[in-house]
């Protein structure tokens, strides 16, 4: 028995690698509608069969969620910065979204006391995390989670564009799409 479980463990691991990077091919490729999901059977007249992709689920808290990282010096970006030059202007939020971390809600539609303030005035530090929760009515997105990275920016003056690329870097082009 025990001599079977390191050939066992070894042939399975190596099936489902390749079984990933095949996959992942086509994720890079842009083909991401002929991905598929690959499962290895032991009874079944097929020991490999797929299914179609299934979209994220809103309530579970693995797939339904967006990660990305918001680079930011947080002695200058304030809250406005991330409401209007990130998530409306780059990623097309509408109006009905909030802001939150582990404290509470920063941002939402009737809290605009903290727009003018600065990250750090804020308590957003690096390492910390941010929940951009999207209550539009008819086609909400998934919550976007952002890690913040802090990164000391040197220019003296940004227009807002320049600000926004700062702050957005690593920012995902479209959070609604999985
Ligand atoms: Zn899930």
């Amino acid at each position: 028995m025990a001599g079977n479980i390191i050939p066992a463990i070894a042939t399975t691991n190596a099936m489902t690698a390749g079984l990933c990077v095949l996959q992942a091919f086509k994720v890079m490729r842009d083909d991401l509608h002929k991905a598929k999901m690959v499962f290895l059977e032991r009874s079944a007249a097929r020991v490999i069969n797929t299914d179609t992709l299934k979209p994220p689920n809103p309530n579970c808290t693995v797939c339904g969620v967006t990660q990305s990282r918001l680079v930011v010096d947080t002695s200058r970006a304030t809250l406005n910065n991330l409401v209007e030059d990130v998530l409306r202007v780059q990623l097309g939020y509408g109006d009905e979204f909030s802001i939150n971390n582990e404290v509470g809600t920063l941002y939402d539609p009737e809290l605009d006391d903290n727009l003018q303030k600065k990250f750090s005035d804020l308590g957003i530090k690096g390492d910390s995390f941010l929940t951009v929760i999207d209550d539009d009515d008819d086609n909400p997105r998934l919550n976007l989670s952002f890690s913040i990275s802090e990164k000391y920016v040197y220019r003296q003056r940004y227009t807002s564009s320049e600000l926004a690329d700062i702050v957005a870097e690593h920012c995902p082009q479209n959070p609604s799409q999985y």
